[in-house]
């Protein structure tokens, strides 16, 4: 069986635009029986959410459950005992803790463990909330470190600018959940084959998401943040697009 594993922004769309020929390469992966599993860093939404945006951008329809986010991640790393949970984040992570029978609090004197992703509601408040529930010694589960992420007029302040804000304040490093960590590695290994090929458009997280399983391919594409001249982890292949990635596989694949 063969697996593409599939990073979303620079991947398939960027912000609410398709990468050309991205819906239709996606249609001729599954028509050829080839899993696709789609993996992002984006903690904001639920699974459903993102299946829907693909869905809505590309024209390919994929299930919820072949979606795995950060903010999935970062509540895999924890069980009932770091209940309450005090969330610095969205839709995703409260979903992701829900769908989990993990508890939640909003008072920051209970919590026994705090989540952080991106949060565009952040306020002073709620981070000078989190900083003190992680000084006095809650867990702190980050669920990525990318300092930015795209949208429609420039970059955007990522979970990784929110996070460095609540370590500085609480001088504790936390752990980190999303691309390239073993935890979302670990969620996307349980759900592939033995034929695996990650593609994506940043090599720190992408192409280094890929090295953490020996035998899984990398495949980088041009269309998103990391061009082939940038350093970083190297990539198996280097193509243009989704649409040439998915020809690279259908030609390769299982070889
Ligand atoms: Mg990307």
């Amino acid at each position: 069986m063969t697996d593409v594993v599939c990073d979303l922004d620079g991947v398939i769309y960027r912000g609410e635009t398709e990468v050309p020929g991205a819906g239709a390469a996606l249609t001729r992966l599954a028509d050829a029986g080839v899993g696709i599993t789609f993996v992002t860093n984006n903690s904001a939404r639920t699974a459903e959410q993102v299946a829907d945006k693909i869905g809505r951008v590309t024209g390919f329809h994929p299930e919820p459950a072949s979606v795995v986010t950060s903010a999935m991640a970062a509540v895999s790393l924890l069980s009932q005992d770091d209940a309450p949970v005090f969330v610095v984040g969205e839709t995703g992570i409260r979903e992701a803790l829900r769908s989990e029978g993990i508890d939640m609090t909003e008072d920051e004197a209970e919590a026994r463990s705090v989540v952080v992703g991106v949060a565009r509601h952040i306020s002073y408040d709620l981070l000078a909330q989190a900083s003190a529930a992680v000084r006095d010694g809650a867990r702190f589960i980050a669920t990525n470190s990318d300092p930015t992420f795209p949208a429609a007029d420039g970059l955007l302040p990522g979970a990784g600018s929110i996070v460095a804000a609540v370590a500085t304040a609480s001088l504790t490093e936390p752990e980190f959940a999303g691309k390239p960590n073993a935890e979302i590695s670990d969620l996307v290994n349980a759900r592939v084959g033995d034929d695996v090929w990650v593609v994506g458009d940043r090599l720190d997280t992408d192409i280094a998401l890929a090295e953490s399983v020996a035998e899984w391919r990398s495949v980088l594409v041009l269309t998103g943040v990391s061009s082939e001249s940038d350093t970083g982890p190297v990539p198996d292949h280097v193509v243009a697009d989704f649409a040439a990635a998915v020809e690279l596989v259908l030609a390769n694949r299982g070889g």
